[in-house]
Parts: C-alpha cells; structure tokens; sequence
C-alpha cells in the first residue's frame, strides 16, 4: 500500500507518520503484512480503523491519501487500478471513528 498524507509520501521512519505525516515518535505497526511507521499508537489505531473501514466499504486498495488533520477531520482517497472512493473520516480524542462516510 502506497501512503500520501496531505501531499507527501509517508509511512516509513525518513517519511513520516502514515496517519499525520509527523517525523517524531517511534511506533511501528504491521497492517496487511507492511511495517508501517507511525508516531504514536493512537495514530496507529487511527490509521487501522480508516484502512478496516475502508476495506469494510469498498474492498482492498493499493494507494489511499490522507489529507486533513484531527481537528479538520480527514479526507481519504483509496485508489485501485482506475477506480478510486473518497470517505470522511473524523476520530475521538481516543482516535475511534466518530464520523466515517463516503463521498463520491
Ligand atoms: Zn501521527
């Protein structure tokens, strides 16, 4: 899986956070066999509980952009092939989905 969070690749330690793009941190999680870096768990959870949703809703993908921010709420854009879906997506405090809905 390809990450691009608000415009910039990310998801390893050089990269950034696959959820919030931060370069702080030291937190890694394994998500559908990728090692993925992220600066905290919570933006772990978070990260898992979009890419579950959005498999829940859609089904596998191979790239997915992230642009927003825990206040803004996120954006998200899975893309397969030449198909793509984008949802809405806004946590908790404890990075629990509060909002998740599709947009196109
Ligand atoms: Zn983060």
């Amino acid at each position: 899986m390809k990450i691009i969070v608000n415009g910039r690749e990310a998801g390893t330690r050089d990269t950034g956070c696959a959820l919030c793009g931060s370069t702080w941190g030291d937190y890694y999680e394994e998500i559908d066999g990728q090692r993925l870096f992220f600066c905290c768990n919570l933006c772990a959870k978070g990260f898992t509980n979009i890419a579950e949703g959005i498999k829940g809703a859609w089904g596998p993908f191979e790239v997915l952009t992230i642009d927003g921010s825990y206040s803004t709420g996120r954006h998200c854009t899975a893309m397969k092939g030449d198909q793509r879906r984008t949802f809405f997506v806004r946590f908790t405090d404890n990075a629990d989905i509060e909002v998740f809905r599709q947009e196109q």
